[in-house]
């Protein structure tokens, strides 16, 4: 996603008075600025809720089934249960590899 890959290459995105504002500390080469201006229609909607930020899709507020996080994006429920349990298996999978690692490397 592209709002994953702007916060990997140490941009700042978010939503203010209906823009969406992007800060850098780094400059940024490789036409990422140019994908988020082509794309900010559809970064807006992901930063400010409209869009479901696991997997782009629209989010119909008239309906429950939404999530909604503190930066003001949201979430369809059943896509955040997806994420929150690969999350989870993520880190179940290091904790196991990182202590077979621990154990291959004790004399
Ligand atoms: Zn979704």
């Amino acid at each position: 996603m592209l709002l994953r890959e702007a916060a990997g290459a140490g941009l700042r995105v978010w939503a203010k008075g209906g823009k969406v504002r992007v800060s850098s500390l780094e400059p940024c080469y490789d036409g990422l600025l140019e994908r988020l201006r082509v794309h900010k229609s559809e970064v807006y909607e992901l930063l400010a809720g409209g869009r479901c930020r696991c997997c782009g899709g629209p989010i119909d507020w008239r309906r429950p089934g939404g999530v909604t996080f503190a930066d003001g994006s949201a979430a369809h429920v059943p896509c955040y249960e997806q994420d929150e349990i690969a999350h989870f298996l993520a880190a179940a999978d290091r904790a196991v590899n990182g202590a077979a690692e621990g154990l291959a490397r004790c004399p």
